[in-house]
């Protein structure tokens, strides 16, 4: 369990270091819940403090009784104490400066179901159907898919960048990509 930051030179149990290595997981609920469910491992945190967005991405490793740990602030040192529902991580709680900050993940990585309607009308690729079985895919895999069906290379896709908080401006490698993927597919929401 643990929260820490990815820099390159520590590693997590599947032998990831790098920012670029870390993906995460969507699934089609259709049995108890409908609509795309997300876990995500790769964050970035913002200080309440000194309300600022720290420097790098960290890696979320796993809570105990929904503990996750705490992370000191790169600009004034202030702790950033970090919660979450103990299972799967849709959004990540934050203390900092006596005041909570929630990042909720759907929103943050737009990956809202409205996304997932919009991706479908576009193009036709329909999560619900390739995955029929609840189970859990990188999201790399699914942007992979959409680009087979779009005829285009996900590394030729120029970059872009969506304001979805008014407090993070700096994204990881995974949602940066899936941004620029959701623009050149001209999904506007
Ligand atoms: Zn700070």
């Amino acid at each position: 369990m643990g929260i820490w930051e990815i820099d390159g030179i520590r590693q997590d149990r599947k032998g990831r270091k790098s920012e670029e290595e870390f993906d995460l997981l969507v699934c089609a609920r259709k049995i108890k819940k409908i609509g795309v469910q997300i876990d995500v491992e790769i964050t970035p945190l913002y200080c309440m403090n000194c309300n600022k967005q720290l420097e790098g991405f960290y890696k979320h490793d796993g809570s105990r009784y929904g503990q996750v740990g705490s992370v000191q602030c790169n600009h004034c040192d202030e702790e950033i104490r970090c919660v979450d529902h103990d299972n799967i991580v849709e959004e990540l709680i934050t203390y900092s400066g006596n005041q909570k900050l929630v990042l909720d993940y759907y929103k943050l990585y737009k990956l809202e179901n409205e996304v997932w309607n919009k991706i479908k009308e576009k193009t036709g690729y329909d999560l619900f159907q390739r995955y029929s079985n609840e189970e859990w895919v990188p999201l790399h895999n699914v942007m992979d898919e959409i680009c087979t069906l779009c005829n285009v290379r996900l590394d030729e896709i120029p970059p872009y960048t969506y304001n979805t908080s008014d407090k993070i401006k700096k994204f990881p490698y995974i949602a940066n990509k899936w941004f620029a993927l959701l623009h050149y597919l001209e999904i506007d929401i």
